[in-house]
């Protein structure tokens, strides 16, 4: 088995869509990469974001509820969502978030790396990480100069009350600790992009409520051929991991850590481009089969999204 190189996706509960598409798009440059709907909700968008080619461990999802109530961010949560972006481009970010109107306060230094915080319309945390030598990545055609666009994600932050059990989780998917300062305790593995995993222990912060301006879950990148070892994996530490699900464009299981995030382990293959050419990701809603007898109800029941920029 190969260990976990990173992060391949992280979902996220989001309220006025077209407010969402327009700051992942616009304010940050990614690419709308993917446009469905919530399979358990179809009167709500699924909306993809990512690189170029919507790479695993570059892609952002959403469902955003026009009208959400506002979720709190605490413990049993991914708390911060980082993405990587050159070190030579933290100024440049400093000034497009200032323009943009994005409240982002200076950049400050954590673990050797440059980092600039903020939130998105909805209140969801965010942080822009300046690396050395950075990867070049496969940066979107947007409004953000290739040179300093996101390349993808950096990593993720957990808010736990403890984090020994999750330790172990991570341990067992090849995350190594690589260092604390405070009450942050780092974990790396072996990867390019979404390659880390910070604890942050904190017995005083509230629990995490579902809403607008949350995360969902995290989902990490496995090979086809490895998932089913990971699932029984998890079951050995204890876990009660669900079944291989489909989810058209990666297979997918979920659990829920003793810290109480939700971990997806998702498929690198077969990606975003399964059913839909590479230069038209994102024009039109895409929908699994079995809803597709239902597109003109589900397209109907759909607010209006404007990607005219
Ligand atoms: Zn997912």
């Amino acid at each position: 088995m190969r260990d976990i190189p990173g992060i391949h996706h992280v979902t996220a509960i989001g309220s006025d869509p077209g407010e969402n598409l327009a700051f992942y798009t616009e304010t940050l440059g990614l690419r709308l990469i993917k446009r469905s709907v919530n399979q358990d909700d179809t009167s709500v968008y699924h909306l993809f974001y990512g690189d170029h080619s919507g790479s695993p461990g570059t892609s952002m999802t959403f469902f955003p509820y026009p009208g959400a109530r506002p979720g709190r961010v605490g413990t049993g949560q991914v708390s911060t969502t980082q993405f990587l972006i050159p070190a030579e481009a933290i100024d440049y970010w400093v000034d497009r978030l200032a323009e943009a109107g994005v409240d982002a306060g200076d950049p400050h230094e954590r673990f050797g790396d440059t980092v600039l915080s903020f939130e998105d319309p909805d209140g969801l945390p965010l942080e822009l990480i300046g690396v050395e030598n950075a990867p070049a990545g496969d940066p979107p055609e947007g409004p953000v100069p290739a040179e300093h666009a996101i390349r993808g994600f950096y990593g993720v932050t957990l808010a736990l009350s403890e984090t020994d059990a999750t330790e172990r989780v991570l341990e067992t998917m090849g995350y190594e600790r690589t260092g604390n300062e405070g009450n942050r305790l780092r974990y790396e593995t072996d990867g390019d992009l979404g390659y880390v995993v910070e604890l942050l222990d904190d017995p005083d912060v509230a629990d995490g409520r579902p809403g607008a301006g949350t995360i969902h879950h995290v989902a990490f990148r496995v090979t086809s051929d490895d998932q089913a070892d990971w699932r029984e994996k998890l079951q050995h530490l204890g876990l009660r991991p669900t079944e291989i699900i489909d989810r058209k464009w990666f297979e997918s299981v979920y659990t829920r850590t003793p810290g109480g995030v939700l971990f997806e382990y998702a498929t690198e293959g077969p990606g975003y481009t399964v059913d839909e050419d590479l230069e038209g990701l994102g024009e039109r809603l895409v929908l699994p089969e079995w809803l597709e007898d239902r597109r003109g109800q589900i397209e109907s029941g759909l607010p209006s999204l404007s990607t005219d920029g």
